[in-house]
């Protein structure tokens, strides 16, 4: 068999640089041919002196930067029609990973999706336009991954329910009242699992388990209410399924990320992993319901979802817009969650159908984030 041709989108990110330790294990089953990063060049030529002959693009490139063949606007979606690739991996941080996404399917290349966003975003029209486009769009995100591995593998016929484990972040264990004056610092420091700051401190907050809930109902086709998450803050167990009978499924592995990538990679194959192997004997694994007051971010995921899409692209915005000006210290840990809300208070359609109209909802929903900031008295 030929190596499969990969193209790593975001490669100097924390799932980039493990996308490249996966491929660099098995030069036999995958050849990286591209690597895109936005503004960090050095360590874009660093990870491409790492695979030697692969093709770089940054689109966010200064003068000096002219050795670099794709760069600028516009620059990822160039890569991704001239450079023949089998498959994408889309490693960006945030809403802007979307674009990159659709123009990987475009371009007839299975997609390995780690970017959440895109999914919470225009799940719907990713999905229609893989299907159309014959090509696949598999999840990299540790749960997605699991539940993805399981369904594929039970079929989803007697699903009743999936169930996404969640660490609980930074401020699982700290005592409420005391959320309050919670640092980007400590918001940014995760128990389990090494990752980039945005995702980080959605851990702490939970928006990050209520994006993956969305991106569960929206990969998964399944409704909100038959989608659980569960605190499990060994992060051994990533997702479970229940089927009608009652009987749980689940999936088990270590705190690294290598292996759910590589299961995206390879699929629909199973390949040995030079990092999947974990360890059974003294493993305790447990379990307990989050709590809505601590994690008030996860049940307005769920308000989001149940209202439609538009909701849940604002959703996302808000967040967005708002973890951003909380790194800043304009808004207080707390108030992530209330100026999301005061965003969801509006009117949203509940049908998006193209991604202009994605993009511009978008939009609105951050400059209506940084209205309700306003309102919020500085820290
Ligand atoms: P990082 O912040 O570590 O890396 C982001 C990468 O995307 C960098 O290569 C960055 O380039 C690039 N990038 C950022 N913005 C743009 C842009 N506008 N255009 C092009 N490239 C851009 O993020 P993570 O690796 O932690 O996360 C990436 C995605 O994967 C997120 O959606 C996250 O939710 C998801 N995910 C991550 C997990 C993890 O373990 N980290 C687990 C599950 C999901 P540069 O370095 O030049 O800024
Ligand atoms: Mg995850």
């Amino acid at each position: 068999m030929q190596p499969k041709r990969v193209i790593i989108l975001g490669a100097t990110g924390s799932i980039g640089r493990s996308a490249l330790d996966v491929a660099l294990s098995r030069p036999d089953l995958f050849r990286v041919v591209g690597l895109s990063a936005r503004s960090r060049a050095e360590e874009l030529r660093e990870a491409g002196r790492r695979v030697h002959g692969a093709t770089l693009c940054l689109t966010e490139a200064g003068d000096s930067d002219t050795d670099i063949p794709y760069r600028g606007p516009g620059s990822v979606g160039r890569m991704l029609k001239e450079i023949p690739g089998d498959i994408a991996l889309n490693g960006i941080s945030g809403a802007q990973g979307l674009e990159p996404s659709l123009q990987a399917i475009e371009a007839g290349m299975d997609l390995a999706l780690a970017n959440k966003e895109t999914m919470v975003l225009a799940g719907r029209i990713v999905l229609d336009r893989a299907a159309s486009r014959g090509v696949r769009v598999i999840p990299v995100d540790s749960e997605h991954s699991a539940v993805f591995q399981l369904v594929e593998r039970f079929g989803s016929g007697d699903l009743d329910e999936v169930i996404l484990t969640a660490s609980g972040g930074a401020f699982r264990d700290r005592p409420l009242e005391e959320l309050r004056n919670a640092t980007p610092e400590e918001a940014s420091t995760h128990p389990n699992w090494k990752m980039g700051r945005k995702i980080t401190i959605d851990s702490a907050s939970m928006a990050n388990k209520g994006l993956e809930v969305i991106e569960a109902v929206r990969f998964f086709g399944i409704p909100p209410n038959r989608v659980k998450v569960f605190i499990h803050p060994q992060s051994r167990v990533h997702a479970l399924i229940r089927m009608k009978d009652g009987s749980l499924y689940a999936q088990i592995s270590g705190t690294d990320m290598r292996l759910a990538i590589q299961s995206a990679l390879v699929w629909p194959r199973t390949e040995s992993c030079a990092f999947g192997r974990l360890d059974l004997a003294d493993l305790t694994l447990t379990f307990r319901e989050p709590d809505p007051a601590r994690f008030p971010l996860l049940g307005l995921a769920y308000r989001a979802v149940e209202a439609g899409e538009g909701y849940t692209i604002a959703y996302n915005a808000a967040n967005e817009a708002a973890v951003d000006l909380f790194i800043r210290r304009r808004v207080r840990f707390t108030e992530l969650s209330v100026l999301t809300e005061a965003v969801l208070e509006r009117p949203w359609p509940s049908r998006v159908e193209s991604p202009d109209e994605v993009l511009s909802v978008d939009a609105e929903a951050r400059r209506a984030a940084l209205e309700a900031a306003k309102g919020i008295a500085q820290p």
